[in-house]
């Protein structure tokens, strides 16, 4: 299961060998995954398909969820659960994380795929940090250009046009072995 999940941009196959169906996009070239999910190639109609995740639940205190970062302001980022201890969740529930106390200059993007620790649920609104070495982003795009970017130290720096930035990363970011996360 875990070898087909997939994320948003990432290459399923060549657009010569399939055809882009549910949750996917060709970008001339490739088709692509337009969200997090599991991917389902059908070798008899030659079309990929993305399939999301589709559980209702909501996140307990101490429960590790993985999400899409939905909004990111000045002293927080929201994020839309899509994994809750590695299991699937389609309730598309958000969480939001404090960022204020954090030194990093973007800290997350829209978009970007993080993993964070639900730490309490306050008048309605469920509340997560990424204080933990394994917590924060898990997927990142270079902010100036969109590429796809590597880890230098405590910085990022994008494989295309040089950029160099800051996230919150999680110590599982770049390595293919965060599925444990959702196990
Ligand atoms: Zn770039």
């Amino acid at each position: 299961m875990s070898d087909n999940l997939v994320f948003p941009g990432d290459k399923i196959a060549s657009i010569e060998e399939y055809e882009a169906g549910h949750n996917t996009f060709d970008d001339g070239d490739m088709v692509r995954a337009a969200t997090m999910g599991e991917k389902d190639m059908d070798k008899k109609t030659r079309m990929i398909n993305v399939n999301h995740p589709k559980l209702l639940s909501i996140p307990k205190v101490g429960d590790v969820i993985i999400g899409k970062v939905a909004a990111v302001m000045s002293s927080m980022i929201a994020v839309t659960i899509d994994y809750i201890n590695g299991k699937p969740t389609t309730s598309k529930v958000e969480c939001i994380c404090g960022t204020r106390n954090m030194r990093i200059r973007n800290v997350a993007l829209v978009n970007d795929i993080a993993s964070l620790k639900i730490v309490a649920h306050l008048n309605g609104t469920i509340h997560a940090v990424m204080d933990e070495p394994e917590l924060g982003i898990i997927f990142t795009k270079c902010r100036k250009c969109g590429g796809k970017v590597i880890t230098m130290r405590d910085a990022i720096k994008c494989t295309d046009c040089s950029w160099i930035d800051e996230r919150k990363l999680s110590s599982s970011f770049g390595k293919s072995d965060f599925i444990h996360l959702r196990e």
